[in-house]
């Protein structure tokens, strides 16, 4: 995006990119579909140490213009729930084109296996060192911008590379930790959870910093789903996790209502309506499945309701960067300019996407940061 819109305004770029291809997470983004952006996206969905920092960015960039930009070169959105835009022929390879070919237009050079590994200062400029098939070369440029991602899906050639440099010239870094990331249940819970893989449930998860409502996935290792890779970003070791399970409705008030009309159906057979017999099956080891409902005490209600709406998960761990949607943390914003995203200390260095300590929501957020960063970017080169 940042060699495009430097191209509009005639600035001759270079990508440097160490893999065979240009935007290999793209293409594997939104299971392939490419959740391009979030028709609500504001400042408040994101986490960073300085909350205001991406206003500028998205007041320069905004979601009006990301939706633009693509419908210009033949990208149609379609919602697909929540406000995620995704392109309406499902392929996240149609993004990619829209930059590879706006490149090719505008001689906008794209060099692929091309590992930078140094960037330095010079008097003019800077120097970058780049290892191209196991020889070395050194690109002289007046402005360098690292858009070199986060530490998530090493495999796909995530490096700390943002980091690595920003720590080269001296630029304070955020703790980075995997979020966006399904949680880990171990120990005498773990056979519980195994149980019911496979079963989702719309929930409402929530801890003391915030909330969110979406499914919840129950998978042989933990826990995953939306609601959970939501709050996995909020989440720190040894801290609970709030699942609501039937949000916006009573249990105590459903099972009273039910019971005027049939009391003998047994707790089991009345859960297994709600959710899955597997589930309701799952609980009978917390609750009294067996009973009917007029034979349940004003206790069992409370125990029922407390489990259901109050039920508490505390997560091992998180899969780590191999799962991880997005890296938490990163360049402080502290150390850059909100307007430009400049160093400070550092004229002509631009740090722009997911290396900047600006962390999105699941949504299509995430390729929102990195649009706006890279247009704000051209603008200052
Ligand atoms: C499975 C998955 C699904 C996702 N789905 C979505 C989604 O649907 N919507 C959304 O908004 N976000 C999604 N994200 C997050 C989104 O992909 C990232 O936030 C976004 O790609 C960040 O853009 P970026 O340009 O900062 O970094 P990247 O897209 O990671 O690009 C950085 C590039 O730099 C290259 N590089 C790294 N080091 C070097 C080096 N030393 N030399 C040369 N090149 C280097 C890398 O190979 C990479 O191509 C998803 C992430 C994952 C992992």
């Amino acid at each position: 995006m940042c060699a495009v819109q430097a191209g509009f305004l005639g600035k001759r770029t270079l990508v440097l990119e160490k893999n065979d291809r240009v935007g290999a997470k793209i293409l594997i983004s939104g299971g392939g579909r490419c959740n391009y952006t979030n028709m609500y996206a504001t400042d408040q969905q994101f986490i960073s140490q300085n909350q205001h920092f991406c206003k500028s960015a998205f007041s320069q960039w905004t979601v009006d213009d990301t939706i633009s930009f693509f419908e210009t070169y033949g990208i149609q959105g379609k919602e697909k729930t929540l406000g995620q835009l995704f392109p309406l022929s499902d392929k996240a390879k149609d993004v990619v084109e829209v930059f590879t070919s706006l490149c090719a237009d505008m001689d906008q050079e794209i060099w692929c296996n091309a590992e930078v590994k140094m960037v330095e200062k010079t008097d003019e400029g800077f120097t970058v060192r780049v290892e191209i098939d196991g020889r070395q070369e050194y690109v002289s440029a007046a402005s360098v911008v690292i858009a070199a991602g986060g530490l998530p899906i090493p495999k796909m050639g995530a490096t700390d590379f943002g980091l690595r440099t920003a720590r080269n010239f001296d630029l304070k870094i955020i703790d980075t930790a995997p979020a966006l990331v399904p949680l880990t249940i171990t120990g005498k819970d773990q056979p519980w959870y195994e149980q019911l893989s496979g079963n989702s449930i719309f929930c409402r998860v929530w801890n003391d910093r915030i909330s969110f409502e979406e499914n919840i996935l129950f998978t042989h290792w933990g826990l995953s789903g939306p609601a959970i890779l939501q709050i996995s970003s909020y989440w720190k070791p040894g801290e609970y996790i709030n699942i609501d399970l039937l949000p916006n409705q009573n249990i105590a008030e459903l099972i009273q209502q039910e019971k005027e009309v049939n009391g003998k159906k047994m707790l089991l057979a009345y859960l297994a309506g709600l959710y899955t017999r597997k589930f309701a099956e799952a609980l009978s080891d917390k609750l009294p499945v067996e009973k009917n409902l007029a034979s349940l005490t004003k206790t069992d209600i409370e125990d029922i309701s407390a489990l259901i709406h109050e039920f508490k998960v505390k997560p091992a761990g998180d899969k780590g960067y191999d799962k991880a949607e997005v890296m938490r943390g990163g360049v402080s914003t502290d150390e850059l300019s909100s307007k430009t995203l400049e160093a400070k200390k550092v004229p002509g260095l631009f740090f722009g996407g997911e290396c900047v300590d600006v962390t999105g929501w699941l949504g299509g957020y995430n390729f929102q940061w990195a649009w706006a960063s890279g247009f704000v970017i051209a603008q200052n080169l």
